[in-house]
C-alpha cells in the first residue's frame, strides 16, 4: 500500500510553509482564538509572512477577530485564495464558508476531518514564515486530524491558553497529555484573564444608598481626582478576579516540565480591539494587554 494520496498533496503545500504553531486550549471562552488573531497580527508586524488558519469548525470567531467578516474565499487555479487582512497577513477560516454567521454547524467527525483534510490540500499559501492553527478546544477529531495531516514532527509547537481557574487547568493537563501522546511539543502555557487591569480612571465607581440604590459616581471621582490628587491618574487599577492562589497556570507547568509564557489580564481594551477586528499592537489604549502579550510572544 502505497502513502495517503491527500498527505503526500498536503505536504506538498506545507513545503513552502516555514514554521507551524496549534494553539489549543482546555475548554471554550479562555481566549484562545484572540490570542491566535493577536499573536498573527503581531508576527506580521514584524514582517513575517503570516497565515491564520481557523479550524474552529463549529465556532469560528477569528474572521471577526481581524476584521474580515462577511468575506469571501476566491478560488483560482493555484486552489482557494486565503482572504488578506494585509499583503503578509491571511486568513483561512469556515467562518468564511458559513453565509449567515447565526447558522449553526452542527457538524459530526468525518465531516469535520474533511474539510480540515481540504483546507490543508486545497488552500494556496504561497510562501509562509508562520502558520497559525487555531484548533477548537479540548481534545477531539479536529485535533487528531491536523496532527496525522501535518504530521507530528511538521508542527514546531503548541501553545496552550488558560485562565487562572483550577476548572480551566484541569483541562490544560489534558491537552499537554495529548500533546505528549502525539509527539507534540509544548511551547507554552499562556495564562489569560489573570486578573483584571485597567487605568484608574476608566472604572465606573457606584456609591450605594441607604435605600439599597447604585449611584454612579464616576464623574464625581475623576473630578476629585484632577483636582485634589492628579498623580493618582495615571495608576493602574489591578484586581484578582479569579482564585488563582493555589499558584495557577504557572506552578502546573513546574509540575508538568511545560514551559510557563505569562499572564495576559482581562483587559477591557483588549476586548474591544478583538471585538472590532484589530490589533491590539497598535492601540494606545490598550496599555496593559498589548505589553503583557508582546513579552509572550517575544519569549517563543
Ligand atoms: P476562545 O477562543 O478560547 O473560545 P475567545 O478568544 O473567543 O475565546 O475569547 C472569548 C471572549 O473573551 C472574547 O469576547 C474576547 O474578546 C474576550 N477576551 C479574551 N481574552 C481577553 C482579555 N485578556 N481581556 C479581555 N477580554 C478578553
Amino acid at each position: 500500500k502505497g502513502p495517503d494520496p491527500d498527505l503526500v498533496v498536503i505536504a506538498e503545500r506545507m513545503a513552502t510553509v516555514k514554521h507551524k504553531i496549534l494553539v489549543l486550549s482546555g475548554k471554550g471562552g479562555v481566549g484562545k482564538s484572540t490570542f491566535s488573531a493577536q499573536l498573527s497580527f503581531a508576527l506580521a508586524a514584524m514582517d513575517f509572512q503570516v497565515g491564520l488558519l481557523d479550524i474552529d469548525i463549529c465556532g469560528p470567531s477569528i474572521p471577526k477577530m481581524l476584521g474580515l467578516e462577511g468575506q469571501e474565499i476566491h478560488q483560482s487555479n493555484l486552489g482557494w485564495s486565503p482572504v488578506y487582512v494585509d499583503s503578509n497577513l491571511g486568513v483561512m477560516s469556515v467562518g468564511f464558508m458559513i453565509p449567515d454567521p447565526d447558522e449553526a454547524v452542527i457538524w459530526r467527525g468525518p465531516r469535520k476531518n474533511g474539510l480540515i483534510k481540504n483546507f490543508l490540500k486545497e488552500v494556496y499559501w504561497n510562501e509562509l514564515d508562520f502558520l497559525v492553527v487555531d484548533a477548537p478546544p479540548g481534545t477531539s477529531d479536529e485535533h487528531i486530524s491536523i496532527v496525522q495531516c501535518l504530521g507530528a514532527t511538521g508542527i514546531d509547537g503548541a501553545i496552550i491558553v488558560t485562565t487562572p481557574q483550577q476548572v480551566s487547568l484541569i483541562d490544560v493537563r489534558k491537552e499537554i497529555n495529548f500533546c505528549k501522546k502525539v509527539g507534540v511539543r509544548v511551547l507554552g502555557v499562556v495564562e489569560n484573564m489573570s486578573g483584571l487591569s485597567q487605568p484608574m480612571m476608566d472604572f465606573k465607581f457606584i456609591r450605594m444608598t441607604e435605600t439599597g440604590e447604585h449611584r454612579d459616581v464616576s464623574e464625581w471621582v475623576r473630578e476629585y481626582v484632577r483636582e485634589k490628587a492628579p498623580e493618582l491618574q495615571n495608576l493602574i487599577a489591578c484586581s484578582e478576579v479569579f482564585d488563582s492562589s493555589s499558584g495557577g497556570a504557572e506552578k502546573m507547568c513546574k509540575e508538568m516540565g511545560v514551559p510557563f509564557l505569562g499572564k495576559v489580564p482581562l483587559d477591557p481594551q483588549l476586548c474591544k480591539a478583538a471585538e472590532e477586528g484589530r490589533s491590539c499592537f497598535s492601540d494606545q489604549k490598550c496599555q496593559v494587554s498589548a505589553p503583557a502579550l508582546k513579552i509572550i510572544i517575544e519569549r517563543l
